[in-house]
C-alpha cells in the first residue's frame, strides 16, 4: 500500500537490470514505481492502478512501446497520462515516431537520470492543473 500523496510511475521495461536501476533511483526520489515488461501488460496495469506518468521502453517483446502508447492515447480516459519514451535508438526518426505515437517526452538509453528527472517533473507540473475530461 502506498501513500495517497505518492506520485506513481509505471515503468514499462523488459530489461531487468534497467528496470531495477530505474526503480531504485526513482524510489530514492520518493516516487512509487510499478514495473511491467511488455506493452500489453502496461495496458492491463493502467486499468488496475492509474499511474501519474509512464516511462515507456519502445522495444518490448509482445506489444512494443509505440503501439501501447497509441492505444493509451486513443483512450479518452487515459490519454492525459504523460508518457516518456525510452529507447537505445537515438535517431531523429525514432524520436519522430515516438512523438507521432503520442509520447510527450523522449530519452535515449543509457538514461541520463538527472535529465530524465527534470522531464518527469516538468510533465507532472504541466499536468497538475489539468482537469481530466
Ligand atoms: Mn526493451
Amino acid at each position: 500500500m502506498t501513500a495517497l500523496s505518492q506520485t506513481m510511475i509505471l515503468l514499462v521495461e523488459d530489461n531487468p537490470e534497467n528496470a531495477d536501476m530505474l526503480t531504485r533511483r526513482l524510489g530514492r526520489r520518493g516516487f512509487g514505481v510499478t514495473t511491467v515488461g511488455d506493452g500489453l501488460a502496461a495496458l492491463v496495469q493502467v486499468q488496475r492502478e492509474e499511474p501519474d506518468l509512464i516511462l515507456m521502453d519502445l522495444s518490448l517483446p509482445e506489444m512494443d512501446g509505440l503501439e501501447a502508447t497509441r492505444r493509451l492515447k486513443a483512450d479518452p480516459a487515459r490519454r492525459h497520462i504523460p508518457i516518456i519514451a525510452l529507447t537505445a535508438h537515438a535517431m531523429r526518426s525514432d524520436m519522430d515516431r515516438a512523438f507521432e505515437a503520442g509520447c510527450e517526452g523522449f530519452e535515449t538509453k543509457p538514461v541520463d537520470f538527472d535529465r530524465l528527472l527534470t522531464k518527469i517533473h516538468a510533465l507532472l507540473a504541466a499536468g497538475a492543473g489539468a482537469t481530466h475530461g
